[in-house]
């Protein structure tokens, strides 16, 4: 055995004794770290012929690049949709990496990690209310969930007109509709042949609203005529968490030949309070849905899911089966993920997630979503009652998306943001909302407190003042 692998082993403890004070310091300091990396340059360097050994690339990476390390997963990082990581997520995440499963059948002989997957899912099921017929799995965000479902989604439509897609690729324009998906479902399409340019964009409702407008949608079913489709409907849009009606959709599935497919990546979690589930009545009659673990759920990064209703087991094997590999048996036999998701080698992803979970319950989920609503809620009355920023949409969930006062304002809103995310104290995020460009703060982690939106409002406010932003 090599020198450096030898030592370390002798020495695993030291090195992880190491790296848990690192970790606890991190967490220790990370309200005051802050929220934006300082830029460094890439080393060029190349590797050394002899190795350091584990404690001396520990110190050799605390000297260079620890330092880009930010605090996004802290309480005041509010870009994007960005969760942080509970105390029992890290304990299941750092198990993963010691357990090093390679995560894929449930029965047989070898790797049987994959049962915690299923059990895993079935938890989830229960947190979201959500009936046992959903077949799921564990991917790494929801944009391969989004690219999962609608694979499965394409595999159907094929099927429609007698062609198998997964074997003789896409021989047909696939019929797309949506309001207003994600980036990431038009990106799926493009990855999956479909094509981006396919798909067809329904109306909306009026009245500042983000999500599809069911008499537009059942005039669309009608011109189709009987013509099968995929409906891709959101569960939480990204600029103004609005959601689609699932409880009209589902009537409408119910008369006709579609494949229904909802992002959820985030809105999900509406699920776990009682005030917020009505968001999602009729969800359960999707066939597939897409739920984003890294984000609301406080895990770390990678980990999302999907749920494909089971009846479409054998749809779903055709499109990953990976039985070209004789060794691996038929895919029907014995259950393995192998056959149902894009990856093959895998990580115990489950791991993470199973152990938040059962640390905190659905009490302890419904806290955190509570929390974040109500901190959405106090940030956005903060910008409503402000003569400086204006809410471009009511806050309907854990988002609020604003701009500056005054259309003379608008060429200012970017140079503000970049000002803002500069202090350190607090992050947000671009966006363009009904042609206005604006700014996004998405609440989500569950160490966020009002105690952190006064400190974000300290900066908002001496920026207005230092940068002369007029607002009257
Ligand atoms: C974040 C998000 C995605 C993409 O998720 P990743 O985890 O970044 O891949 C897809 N859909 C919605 C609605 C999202 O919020």
């Amino acid at each position: 055995m090599n020198q450096e692998l030898k030592n370390d082993l002798l020495h695993i403890d030291d090195l992880l004794e190491a790296v848990k004070l690192q970790g606890l310091d991190f967490l220790d300091k990370l309200p005051n770290r802050p929220t934006t990396s300082k830029q460094i340059n890439i080393s060029q360097e190349n590797l050394n012929t002899q190795g350091i050994g584990g404690l001396n690339a520990l110190q050799s990476f605390n000297e260079k690049l620890e330092k880009i390390i930010n605090s996004s997963t802290g309480p005041r990082y509010w870009g994007f949709v960005t969760g942080g990581a509970t105390p029992a997520s890290i304990m299941g995440d750092w198990l993963a990496g010691i357990y090093d499963q390679n995560t894929q059948a449930s029965s047989g002989q070898g790797d049987l990690s994959a049962i915690i997957e299923l059990e895993t899912i079935n938890l989830l099921l229960d947190l979201f209310n959500l009936p046992k017929y959903f077949l799921g799995g564990f991917v790494s965000g929801a944009t391969m969930s989004n690219f999962t479902c609608l694979a499965v989604a394409r595999q159907w439509f094929g099927k429609q007109f007698g062609f198998d897609f997964a074997k003789e690729g896409v021989t047909k324009k696939i019929k797309i509709l949506a309001a207003t998906p994600h980036s990431s479902t038009i990106k799926s399409l493009s990855m999956l042949g479909i094509g981006s340019n396919t798909i067809e964009k329904l109306k909306i409702m009026r009245g500042n609203r983000e999500s599809i407008d069911i008499d537009y949608l059942k005039q669309k079913i009608t011109e189709l005529n009987g013509e099968p489709f995929i409906l891709v409907t959101s569960g939480g849009t990204v600029n103004t968490v609005d959601f689609d009606d699932f409880e009209a959709i589902a009537k409408l599935k119910n008369e006709h030949n579609f494949w229904w497919h909802i992002d959820a990546a985030f809105g999900a979690f509406a699920a776990c309070s009682p005030k917020y589930q009505h968001l999602l009545k009729g969800w359960e009659h999707a066939d597939s849905i897409t739920v984003d673990c890294h984000k609301w759920l406080n895990v770390p990064y990678e980990n999302a899911f999907f749920l494909v209703k089971e009846e479409h087991k054998m749809l779903q094997t055709e499109t990953f089966q990976n039985s070209n590999a004789p060794y691996l048996g038929n895919p029907l036999d014995n259950f393995s993920y192998l056959n149902f998701l894009p990856e093959n080698s895998r990580r115990l992803k489950a791991l993470p997630v199973w152990f938040s979970l059962k640390a905190y319950g659905k009490k302890g989920y419904r806290e955190i979503v509570e929390n974040a609503v109500e901190t959405a809620n106090y940030f956005g009355l903060f910008i409503e009652n402000s003569e400086h920023f204006e809410l471009l949409a009511p806050v309907r969930l854990n988002t609020v998306c604003f701009t500056l006062t005054g259309e003379e304002n608008q060429s200012k809103v970017n140079d503000f943001l970049t000002g803002l995310n500069d202090t350190g104290k607090v992050f947000m995020t671009p966006t363009v909302y009904n042609e206005k460009k604006g700014i996004r703060a998405a609440f989500v982690n569950w160490r966020t407190t009002k105690l952190d939106i006064d400190i974000a409002i300290e900066e908002m406010t001496k920026l207005i003042v230092k940068k002369h932003i007029n607002t009257n």
